[in-house]
């Protein structure tokens, strides 16, 4: 098998390398997942989105990816200095229910959005809470080898006995030690030392708290990918990915820890997608779940914008470029792809192969964009001219389309039917929204409430507010 050179840019050199994967053919990459403690807004989902064009353009190149994206359950603190609230307890305060149940729901509510948006399932998901055991034995290496501290409030992993700490993210430790000298725990040796593992607090039992060779309590939050990426993949990944906020702190001490207890590189190539910021229209800013209100995949559907609208909409941007949202943004890109639909629907009825010189020079431009640093945008621009060449048979168009859905993922091959509403997604959606609008209610948000009545009222619904909370009835 020839693999077609693929040229990424690494944050670790900083600079496009040719990738290569250390066993030939195989890539294991690891992408950090999701924090359960609410929806992922629209600003999460376009990192995870770059790294599907990523994984899709791996194996359009030719490799097989083992894929892991882990989902976050537990001891992900409000505060990146291991100080603050437990963001699993903060949502389960806000909600009145239990800390297992909120990560049970909002893990299915991110899987959902995974599926509205065409993402390829990892090979697989492993939770925080599963992998304890492996988190304790990961610490008890730092330990062994002399790498962790013991204070009051937990095990600390000490970042002046690896040297290339801050390496990766090119930070300015001493500046940055005046800058979170406010957040220290007492007794950190160093600012950037973080939690390995948190002890439960004194005559508190925690809802999630777990026996240690130190004492209960739970595991810090960065450790959990090293000894789940080391379980799944190995103790060297070729790939490892996430937003550009992960590089300062996340990554930053997950090469540490894990270079420290391995003796070995962790990963040989390090992505990062952009962020998303809002337009000034939105209020401007990046894209945060702090924020009172975000702006999630479920709000657009609402708006009646269809998921893979804003798949397209990631896609007029490089990945590692800020992209700003707006709904006039939106707008352009949900025309773009109504408009690739319409001429793409006549043609998937008449593929054929790929044969002429010219359908191979076409596929050749399209490859040499993806290949790029996954250059999306060029890629669009290459598919819309190659729809305008006269000189192309239209069989070879189809077939070319088809062939470039791979990496796209717009489900061109069903151009005729709008992607991922379908039938059976409608109920869920509908209870969804009936559930939002009791949350505004509940919060006295009456503008968002009767927004909702109404788009209920479009789809052929009345709503009844009764002692048992809001029912549907289908207007006859
Ligand atoms: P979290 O659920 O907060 O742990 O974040 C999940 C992923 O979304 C991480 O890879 C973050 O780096 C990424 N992320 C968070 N905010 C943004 C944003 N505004 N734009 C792009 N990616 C983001
Ligand atoms: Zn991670």
């Amino acid at each position: 098998m020839n693999f077609k050179p693929l040229s990424l840019y690494n944050t670790a050199s900083k600079s496009k390398q040719e990738f290569q994967s250390l066993t030939p053919g195989i890539v294991k990459m690891y992408c950090c997942g999701p924090t359960v403690y609410n929806y992922a807004h629209i600003g999460n989902l376009r990192t995870y989105i770059f790294e599907d064009f990523l994984r899709r353009a791996l194996e359009y190149a030719g490799y097989t990816v083992q894929h892991a994206v882990n989902i976050t359950d537990v001891g992900h603190l409000t505060s990146d200095a291991d100080t603050g609230e437990d963001k699993l307890e903060k949502g389960a305060k806000r909600e009145g229910k239990s800390v297992w149940d909120i990560a049970a729901l909002y893990t299915e509510e991110f899987m959902r959005d995974w599926e509205r948006l065409n993402l390829l399932d990892p090979t697989v998901w492993p939770k925080a809470t599963d992998h304890i055991k492996e988190q304790i034995t990961l610490v008890q290496t730092l330990e062994g080898k002399g790498f962790t501290y013991k204070i009051d409030d937990g095990i600390y992993f000490d970042t002046s006995k690896f040297p290339r700490y801050g390496e990766f993210a090119g930070l300015d430790i001493e500046n940055q030690e005046a800058g979170i000298r406010v957040a220290m725990a007492e007794g950190k040796k160093n600012p950037t030392d973080f939690a390995l593992w948190k002890f439960s607090p004194k005559d508190v039992k925690r809802a999630m708290e777990w026996d240690s060779p130190w004492g209960v309590g739970f595991p810090g939050w960065h450790i959990e990918c090293s000894a789940m990426a080391m379980k799944h993949l190995g103790e060297t990944l070729d790939i490892h990915c996430g937003g550009a906020d992960h590089v300062r702190v996340h990554h930053t001490n997950e090469i540490a820890q894990s270079e420290c207890a391995t003796g070995k590189p962790f990963a040989t190539f390090w992505l990062h997608g952009g962020w998303l910021l809002e337009s000034k229209e939105e209020g401007g800013g990046k894209m945060s779940k702090s924020k009172d209100e975000f702006v999630r995949l479920q709000t657009l559907i609402n708006k009646h914008y269809d998921p893979l609208d804003y798949r397209y909409f990631c896609m007029t941007s490089h990945y590692r470029n800020y992209l700003s949202f707006g709904w006039s943004n939106l707008k352009s890109a949900k025309e773009g792809l109504t408009s690739l639909r319409k001429k793409t629907a006549p043609l998937i009825n008449q593929v054929t192969s790929i044969e002429s010189d010219l359908a191979h020079e076409w596929r050749d431009q399209f490859t040499s964009a993806i290949c790029d640093d996954l250059n999306l945008p060029q890629a669009l621009g290459i598919v819309n001219k190659m729809l305008k060449d006269i000189n192309l048979m239209e069989g070879e168009k189809g077939a070319l389309l088809l062939d470039f859905d791979q990496v796209l993922g717009l489900d061109l091959g069903k151009s005729d039917a709008p992607a991922k509403e379908s039938f059976d997604t409608l109920d869920r959606e509908l209870s969804s929204l009936l559930q939002e609008r009791n949350e505004a209610r509940k919060s006295k948000n009456f503008a968002r409430a009767d927004e909702i009545r109404d788009l209920f009222k479009e789809k052929g619904y009345v709503i009844k507010d009764g002692p048992e909370g809001a029912v549907l009835e289908k207007i006859q």
